[in-house]
């Protein structure tokens, strides 16, 4: 069986793991955790930001930072992970979610313009298997209505928008280190803050809502309850282990660039069958997170993943919809119509990309996708 995902190991995980313990202080904001803080800015113009136990908890800590009411409205779009609205939904806020565009899973400008009403507070973006949304446009209209934008960055890791590291340019942004994105730590996540009012409150909602971190740096004699706050950060032990894979960067980015690009080659035939394969715009960049194709039909797409399987080859679909969830029809509230997010549910298929698939591998994936698209025409 050709797996979906395989986390890679670099080899060195089990070396600073040592060195941690070693050390003797294994709770988090230690030594490897400034040292992965400091990685993050060099490598990857990551600044001011703060290692969490996963992505969703640095959305968490975010929601918190904008101080949502129950009255606040956020804007999000329905075709992401569910961690990109539950911390909203945990603080009370009323969501709104935002159609993709039709060409792209990305969300749809005109429909954040659509949707902004006096109550929005905060405009979520995700960035669909590391390609950029519009920024420009995005934070113009945000400013426009005094709004904060936050960045669902979880698949963007050592990704751009025109030259600008995904994550930088929203007000707040939240990464991934799951096992499934490119860089791991089993778990893990970050929150980057870009905007110096949050900072200070950053801090404590971080450490437990306390001022440690003035006790830390001498300023007061015993640091105390200040603030809303949890234990967002992962222990020195995770944290050794993703300097290992920050520092390996390089290979990682290399060899799925490798894998990627030859799907791209070997898949472009279907095009000619109606299928469409990733398009990157000029102002996007690719980090080779997700290699997707989009189907004809839902037929044809369930059909591909079952004779997938039939091969031993695990391919998988993305997302579904968040507007008409469970959760979200539990609320008894309306459910709007966003055709483009169900057509993205229905036709995308993603296969297998991971460090460690081997040439023959992709390449027997590569064939038995264009099998498929020979046997089952119209
Ligand atoms: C993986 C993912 C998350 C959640 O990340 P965790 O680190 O597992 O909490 C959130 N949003 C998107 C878009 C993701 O793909």
């Amino acid at each position: 069986m050709i797996p979906f995902n395989k986390p890679f190991l670099t080899g060195k995980e089990s070396q600073l793991i040592e060195e941690a313990m070693a050390l003797g202080r294994l709770a988090g904001n230690g030594t490897f955790t400034q040292k992965c803080h400091e990685q993050l800015s060099n490598e990857y113009g990551l600044n001011s930001s703060f290692l969490t136990s996963s992505a969703t908890s640095a959305l968490e800590m975010a929601a918190l930072l904008v101080d949502l009411q129950p009255s606040d409205e956020v804007i999000l779009p329905s075709f992401t992970f569910v961690s990109t609205a539950t911390p909203f939904a945990l603080r009370g806020a009323k969501l709104v979610f935002a159609d993709s565009r039709k060409e792209h899973p990305n969300v749809s400008i005109n429909e954040l313009e659509r949707l902004i009403s006096n109550k929005t507070k905060v405009i979520v973006v995700m960035h669909y298997a590391g390609m950029a949304c519009e920024m420009n446009e995005i934070m113009k209209l945000a400013e426009r209505h005094g709004i904060v934008v936050i960045e669902d960055a979880a698949h963007c890791i050592g990704s751009n928008f025109k030259n600008r590291p995904l994550g930088t340019i929203g007000h707040l942004a939240a990464f991934s280190f799951h096992e499934t994105k490119n860089i791991s730590s089993g778990q893990g996540g970050l929150l980057v803050v870009n905007e110096k009012r949050f900072l200070d409150r950053a801090e404590m909602i971080w450490d437990r809502g306390t001022n440690r971190k003035e006790f830390n740096l001498g300023k007061v004699t015993s640091y105390s309850w200040h603030d809303h706050g949890s234990n967002f950060y992962p222990s020195e032990i995770t944290a050794a282990f993703l300097l290992a894979q920050l520092e390996e960067r390089k290979y990682i980015e290399e060899s799925r660039k490798q894998i990627w690009n030859s799907y791209f080659e070997g898949l472009k035939s279907l095009e000619a069958k109606g299928y469409s394969l990733p398009n990157i715009e000029e102002y996007q960049s690719n980090n080779h997170h997700i290699f997707y194709l989009i189907c004809p039909s839902k037929e044809k797409r369930d059909g591909l993943i079952a004779y997938l399987r039939q091969q031993e080859i695990l391919a998988v679909f993305h997302y579904s919809p968040l507007h008409s969830s469970a959760f979200m029809q539990s609320k008894g509230e309306d459910i709007p119509n966003l055709p483009n997010a169900d057509f993205f549910s229905d036709h995308l298929v993603r296969l297998p990309l991971f460090v460690e698939l081997k040439d023959a591998e992709f390449e027997r994936v590569i064939a038995a996708v264009l099998e498929f698209s020979a046997i089952v025409s119209d």
